[in-house]
């Protein structure tokens, strides 16, 4: 079965074409072969704490590294959804920012602080529902910049815990440091 990217709809596997929307479905099979088997459920510790990929719980601060970095998650928009931001766009989350890198040469790269972070949602339509891709929604206290998004990325329900829980426990994080500054 080759499904349709744009619509969701069921062609045969030789289909050139999406009998009901009209998409060409020459890259269909090309990225199906190239996509990373689907992580599925969230991984949870015994305590049902979010795992990021680094194999940790999303909130763990690194013993005798206050304020070290972790990497929770890495990803970048779907070739089969955007081929072009495929190449160009890439995505990281740590334990206090979100990074956003775009473009080939003089790439621009733009950070969002997770404690700013308001809220996350994740929009699909029913051909990324069928893949698994979706978009992140952000939305941040940053009156400057309130709006951000990650374009169809894979396990997009799981990117979103991921940064809910991140920014929870980041802000987390600053209410003690500021609490031990007074
Ligand atoms: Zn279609």
């Amino acid at each position: 079965m080759a499904f349709c990217p744009d619509c969701g709809t069921r062609n045969a596997d030789n289909a050139r074409f999406c009998t009901t929307c009209g998409r060409q479905l020459a890259d269909v099979a090309e990225a199906r072969a190239a996509m990373d088997p689907p992580v599925g459920t969230h991984r949870t510790d015994r305590d049902g704490r979010m795992i990021a990929d680094d194999g940790l719980p999303v909130g763990q601060d690194l013993d005798g590294e206050p304020g070290g970095e972790r990497l929770l998650w890495k990803g970048r928009p779907s070739k089969l959804f955007s081929p072009i931001r495929s190449l160009t766009n890439r995505y990281k989350l740590t334990n206090e920012r979100l990074v956003i890198e775009r473009g080939f040469v003089g790439r621009r790269t733009e950070e969002i602080d997770l404690y700013r972070v308001n809220d996350v949602a994740v929009k699909q339509n029913p051909g990324e529902r069928v893949y698994g891709m979706g978009d992140i929604l952000i939305e941040t206290t940053d009156t400057t910049a309130p709006d951000w998004s990650l374009l169809n990325v894979r396990d997009p329900d799981r990117v979103k815990d991921l940064i809910r829980e991140a920014a929870r426990a980041e802000r987390q994080r600053r209410r003690v440091l500021l609490r031990d500054e007074v």
